[in-house]
Order: structure tokens, then C-alpha cells, then sequence
């Protein structure tokens, strides 16, 4: 699976993808993550990529051509299954969207800055808007790198247990069971018995009524349909 990013700060996006299982599935050839600087395609002279906001009002707004151009580029070389741009006002990021952008081979993401983009881009050339939730951040590239990551880890193989991407809290609409790890017992505080019996059924029986406790008590949201 591959993704193309478009942004005016690729250092902000240097960090997030050169680590841990980001990194892992990269080395690994089941990901691969392009950071595309927009400026390179700005066909100005000083390289801007933003102009005053027609009908004034603060904050700049990122202009269409080095969009355009990016764009046109990328798609020339793949033909890509969603173009989505990184907006709080998108549809809000949840488990069931990423276990449903992990069916595809290449997805192209744009980051927005400033006021937001020029929203022509938005008509002519994106396929989705998503948010990773109801609150501004400064620019797209926090927001794209939590999409890829939920995303990367749902891969077959990433995750070097497979099963454990599928227990993780929103899968079946469930949050996760409480976890626990050596030592057994700590200043008085110790590990609920059951986790030590080595009764696998009785386990299983108890890390569900755990999980549905949990959502029930945190968000009994989940459950109501
Ligand atoms: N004026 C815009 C916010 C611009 S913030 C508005 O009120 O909707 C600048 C950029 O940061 C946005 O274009 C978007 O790409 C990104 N961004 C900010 N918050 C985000 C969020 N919650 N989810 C996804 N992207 C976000």
C-alpha cells in the first residue's frame, strides 16, 4: 500500500513515520510513505504557496496552482483510489473508516495550512475530507500522519501478532479489556486472579465482560445499535 502526502512542512512529518511500526512496515516493503513538498511545485518566483483571502478577513489561504501541479504529477504516475484532504470540518476519523482505507493501494493526502485551502481544489480534485476530530490544529500534517498510522497497522504482517490489531478497542465496537504485566502483585496492588489461572476460556470470558463493562461505563455510545 503506498501514500503520497502533499505538504508545506515535510519535517513535521519526518518524526512520525521513521519510527517503530511506521518504520517496520516500511523496511518490511508492505508500506511505503512519499512526503511531497509543495513548494517544489509552485511556479512562482518566491516559491509561495498562499494569498490574501478574497473578501478579506484574517489568515492566508493556499493557493490552487502548486496543488494543481502536485497533483496533476502524482496522478500521472498511479492512478489513486481516494484524494483526501485533512479538514475539521471532514467526516470524524473513527476504526470502521480506517479498516476500510486499509482495501487500498494508493492514496494521496493533502495537508492544509492557514486559513485552509483554496476551495476549488477541494471541488475539482479531492475524493474525501476527513477529521481526526472537533478541534483546529495549525496544519495537515499531525492529522495525515494519524490517518496513515491507523491505517499502516491494520496492514497483514505489520503488526507482528496479527490478532492483536483485531482486539484493540473499537474493533466489534467494544473498547479493550483492562492489561497486565509482571510483577503479579505490586506495593498490595495485584493482577486479577483469573489472568494468572492459565484457563484460557476462563479468560476470554473475562476479558469480554471486561470489555463490554468499559464501554457500558465510557462509552455506552458504542453500544446502542
Ligand atoms: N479555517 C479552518 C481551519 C484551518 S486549520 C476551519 O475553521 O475549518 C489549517 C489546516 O489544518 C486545515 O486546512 C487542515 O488541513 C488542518 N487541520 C486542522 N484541524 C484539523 C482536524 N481536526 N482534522 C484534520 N485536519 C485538521
Amino acid at each position: 500500500m503506498r501514500f503520497d502526502i502533499v505538504t508545506v512542512l515535510p519535517g513535521l512529518l519526518e518524526g512520525p513515520f521513521a519510527h517503530s511500526i511506521l518504520q517496520r512496515a516500511q523496511q518490511k516493503g508492505l508500506a511505503e510513505i512519499h512526503v511531497h513538498n509543495l513548494r517544489d511545485y509552485a511556479d512562482n518566483k518566491h516559491k509561495s504557496v498562499d494569498d490574501y483571502p478574497y473578501g478579506g478577513g484574517s489568515g492566508m489561504v493556499m493557493t490552487i496552482q502548486p496543488f494543481a501541479n502536485c497533483i496533476e504529477a502524482l496522478k500521472k504516475e498511479r492512478h489513486y483510489d481516494e484524494i483526501i484532504f485533512m479538514s475539521p470540518d471532514g467526516e470524524r476519523l473513527n476504526q470502521p473508516i480506517a479498516n476500510h482505507l486499509v482495501s487500498h493501494q494508493n492514496i494521496l493526502i493533502l495537508c492544509g495550512h492557514y486559513k485552509g485551502i483554496d476551495q476549488r481544489i477541494r471541488d475539482i480534485y479531492v475524493t474525501r475530507e476527513i477529521s481526526i476530530g472537533d478541534y483546529v490544529l495549525s496544519g495537515g500534517e499531525l492529522p495525515a500522519a494519524v490517518l496513515v498510522d491507523a491505517v499502516v497497522r491494520l496492514i497483514p504482517g505489520v503488526l507482528s501478532d496479527e490478532t492483536s490489531a483485531l482486539s484493540d478497542s473499537f474493533q466489534d465496537d467494544l473498547l479493550d479489556a483492562p492489561v497486565y504485566t509482571r510483577p503479579a502483585e505490586w506495593k498490595g496492588h495485584s493482577v486479577p486472579y483469573i489472568l494468572l489461572s492459565g484457563n484460557q476460556k476462563a479468560i476470554d470470558e473475562w476479558r469480554h465482560e471486561q470489555a463490554l463493562e468499559r464501554t457500558r461505563n465510557r462509552r455506552p455510545d458504542l453500544l446502542s445499535d
